[in-house]
């Protein structure tokens, strides 16, 4: 559609009525105006494969949940200051999913709301305003949470230290320790300076860090250093969460986290805005003495009724084991291709959330601007993925869990056609 009158005209209205802040995927943009499974129409009727919405987890326009949306909208919609069965019964069910220390939930809006909440609720419990972050991290869009998104600016507050996050590729089995040592560290540090050490907050899939699956236990000891220097652990499973990387339902579960409270969010709702902390009784309990916590929107039994639509999906389909076997597909056809092509230099990942690593193949430099050119040509092909990483030359795959084997192929196909185009 880009290139076309209306295309042209929609994106002069846009730039003219939406503020400068946003930004636009793609030299040429993608003008959407229907989604169906894996599949996303543009205003010409061209199809395109989403291989990198991990909110649509169980697929664009999911009747189930669509209607499920509309069956509670149509009866009743207030929120939580009323007894309500819809959000009573999702808190049951999801936190079902989670192992018996993290016993209760609080729902929100958006990922960046429970990043702000959790973190409101590690300085109750510890007294403390210090917290630890990975140096390229994204934890949200809030006044708080932006400052602990050093990814977002160069200027981080005196209540927040980053460490490098663990790169096992460079640092070998020495990435786990290393971690840990640097936010023992940084703790100390928090603390010597007056600010104390209330968190660690980390996404337990690294997105923004690069992608980071492997091996199991990689965040571990730095838990460990966290809580041994007086802090709680926060797993951000914004991205990671709801059955992604294949293996279980959440990351901090392959590596062996025990976390005080986990934060939830984009796929949790399918595209309706609805997110979430879960964590510790006594935790809760002593912010719960100290504070009142109403949230007009979250929770809201129309909320709660799109959350446990997605749940029914999940768990009826079986979409955590066929995100691990349809990813364990991808990855053996992304590590094909790199056998033929020298410009990928790693690929990785868990589940539906892989990684393909573009460097240099005499100096091993990040090939960032190649990184550019493959996804804006994919997007050519009609296959729709991003990049991530500090140097953003990571191909970040990352599609809904109903992505199935033939479209893992056409995929591969895409990006075997996008790496030739863009080779010298
Ligand atoms: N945490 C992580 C790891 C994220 O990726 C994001 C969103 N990209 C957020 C938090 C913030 O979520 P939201 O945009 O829903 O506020």
């Amino acid at each position: 559609s880009g290139g076309t009158a209306a295309a042209d005209d929609l994106l002069c209205r846009r730039r003219r009525a939406l503020a400068a802040s946003y930004r636009l995927f793609y030299d040429e943009p993608v003008h959407l105006v229907r989604g169906d499974g894996c599949w996303l129409f543009d205003a010409d009727g061209e199809r395109y494969l989403d291989a990198y919405n991990n909110v649509a987890v169980v697929g664009h326009a999911r009747a189930e949940v669509v209607d499920a949306m509309y069956a509670q909208a149509a009866r009743l919609n207030t929120h939580t200051r009323y007894l309500s069965e819809p959000v009573v019964e999702y808190a049951e069910r999801l936190l079902a999913h989670f192992p018996a220390h993290l016993a209760q939930a609080i729902f929100t809006c958006t990922g960046s709301e429970a990043n702000d909440l959790a973190c409101r609720i590690a300085t109750s419990w510890t007294g403390r305003a210090g917290f630890i972050v990975t140096k390229n991290a994204y934890h949200g869009t809030t006044t708080a949470t932006a400052a602990l998104s050093p990814s977002l600016h160069a200027d981080t507050p005196a209540s927040v230290r980053t460490v490098a996050a663990p790169n096992p590729r460079e640092e070998g089995a020495e990435a786990a320790g290393r971690f840990a040592a640097d936010v023992t560290a940084a703790a100390e540090r928090l603390h010597a300076d007056g600010v104390g050490f209330a968190g660690l907050i980390v996404d337990t899939i690294l997105s923004s860090e690069g992608v980071w699956a492997e091996p199991r236990g990689l965040l571990a000891p730095a838990a460990d250093a966290a809580h041994a220097a007086g802090g709680l652990v926060i797993a951000d499973e914004v991205q990671a969460g709801f059955g992604r990387l294949g293996d279980g339902m959440w990351g901090f579960a392959r590596h062996d986290l025990r976390p005080d409270l986990v934060t939830l969010g984009k796929p949790m709702g399918n595209g309706h805005p609805i997110s979430g902390v879960i964590g510790r009784r006594d935790v809760f309990d002593a912010f719960g003495s100290r504070e009142r916590y109403f949230n007009t929107f979250g929770g809201n039994p129309v909320s709660a009724a799109v959350g446990l639509a997605v749940l029914d999906v999940i768990e009826r389909d079986g979409l955590v084991a066929h995100a691990g076997a349809t990813g364990a597909h991808m990855r053996a056809e992304l590590t094909d291709l790199a056998s033929r092509h020298p410009g990928i230099g790693d690929v990785r990942g868990s589940g539906l959330f892989l990684a393909v690593e573009l460097a240099d193949p005499e100096t091993g430099a990040p090939a960032s601007e190649r990184t550019a050119r493959v996804v804006n040509e994919m997007r050519r092909e009609r296959v729709l993925i991003s990049a991530t990483g500090p140097s953003g030359n990571v191909l970040k795959i990352r599609p809904p869990l109903v992505f199935d084997a033939e479209q893992s192929v056409l995929l591969s196909r895409a990006l075997d056609d996008a790496l030739t185009a863009t080779e010298a």
